[in-house]
């Protein structure tokens, strides 16, 4: 049975429909996807690209992103940089992705894009580009992103967008400050210096166990930089009113 379409004219998938693809690197295509391609990231996937690379969080965000803080809400952006000669990815090799068991979600999902929040799948490029998709070899929607592990990505993603206050209106003018403090879930190691300041501890009633493990554990420090911002901005929008 044919998919459906969307509204673009792109097919649309259920969680449980097949479709054909396969990737690899025999394929002319390869590394294409790498090239000249927005992929946004969260908070999440740049703790994956920091343990991946092995640096400080700062300095992933200096050398493989372009970060900005965007529009009125002064919300933060962070985006794979491309080099500006070749317009790959700073992170392809030609063996394929340098970080790949650690890549962004947006890569993970690749041909595959989100069509709508109610479990709605459609593809992000067309059979022409991504020569995968004429491959013999189907699965369910379910079955590759279980294969592409993006459940954890899926999860954190949902724990970041709930630091926001319901007073928070995507768009209108937001509080000077708003911005920077968000952009702390992706700066993650300026997050872990507060917590080396005793006062933001015991403001923040983090004893010495809860300290070890942010350092032993970087997704539990990521959860607790969410506790944080989400504090934070409370505080910013209650003095706004
Ligand atoms: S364009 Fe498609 S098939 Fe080609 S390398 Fe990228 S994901 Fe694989
Ligand atoms: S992170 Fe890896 S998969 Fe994603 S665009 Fe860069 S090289 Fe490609």
């Amino acid at each position: 049975m044919e998919p459906r379409a969307t509204a673009n004219g792109r097919p649309s998938f259920t969680s449980k429909s097949l479709f054909r693809f396969r990737c690899h690197d025999a394929l002319p295509c390869f590394t294409q996807c790498c090239r000249d391609v927005n992929i946004f990231l969260t908070p999440y996937d740049v703790l994956r690209l920091r343990r991946a690379l092995n640096m400080s969080s700062s300095e992933v965000l200096n050398r493989y992103t372009m970060n900005y803080l965007a529009g009125a809400g002064q919300i933060p952006v962070v985006q794979l940089a491309m080099d500006p000669e070749t317009l790959y990815c700073k992170l392809v090799t030609e063996e394929g992705c340098s970080v790949y068991g650690d890549r962004p979600w947006a890569c993970r999902m690749y041909p595959l894009d989100l069509a709508s929040r109610d479990g709605e799948y459609t593809l992000i490029t067309g059979k022409e580009r991504c020569l995968g998709l004429l491959e013999n070899s189907s699965m369910t929607v379910d079955d590759w992103l279980a294969e592409q592990g993006v459940e954890s990505y899926v999860l954190m993603e949902q724990a970041f967008h709930s630091v926001m206050p319901e007073e928070f209106q995507p768009g209108k003018t937001m509080a000077p400050g708003l911005g920077k403090i968000l952009f702390l879930a992706y700066d993650l190691d300026r997050f872990a210096d507060l917590l080396e300041d005793s006062k933001v501890r015991s403001f923040y009633e983090i004893d010495e166990d809860l300290l070890n493990r942010t350092r032993e554990d970087q997704e539990f420090l990521l959860r607790l930089a969410f506790q944080y911002i989400r504090n934070q901005l409370e505080e910013l929008f209650e003095n706004m009113s």
